[in-house]
């Protein structure tokens, strides 16, 4: 283990930094549920933890990089409610409408829900 260039400060902990990559001290991610299932799946298959840190120089841009994404999270949201009604409104329209339409309907807006966390940012509490 390399020993790091300065100690870290109150709050920081020892990770790789989300946006350069560098194996640095710096703020831990939140830890939400992609998060912890990233280090359950780490867990799973024996491999070193790693923390998801944003490093003192990259936590500036962070904050912005998060809203992206939950921005784009809000907008899909939206897609898988208009997705439900579009399957809906098919049903109604061929008089069909009955309990099975729901299994499409919460296919399709499970796999658009995920869409968003393809590009999945981790959220960086603002350090106190
Ligand atoms: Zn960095």
């Amino acid at each position: 283990m390399k020993k790091a260039a300065h100690a870290p400060k109150e709050g920081q902990e020892e990770g790789v930094c989300i946006l350069c990559g560098g194996e640095k001290h710096g703020y831990p991610a939140a830890e939400d549920l992609p998060i912890s299932l990233a280090r359950k799946a780490r867990e799973f298959f024996r491999m070193p933890p790693s923390h998801t840190v944003a490093c003192e120089r990259c936590h500036g841009s962070c904050g912005a990089k998060r809203e992206m994404f939950e921005k784009r999270l809000r907008t899909y949201w939206i897609c898988a409610l208009i997705f439900v009604l579009i399957v809906f409104a098919g049903g109604m329209a061929y008089q069909k409408l009955d309990l099975w339409l729901a299994v499409p309907a919460l296919l399709g807006s499970a796999v658009i829900l995920l869409l968003p966390y393809g590009s999945y940012f981790p959220r960086f509490p603002s350090p106190k």
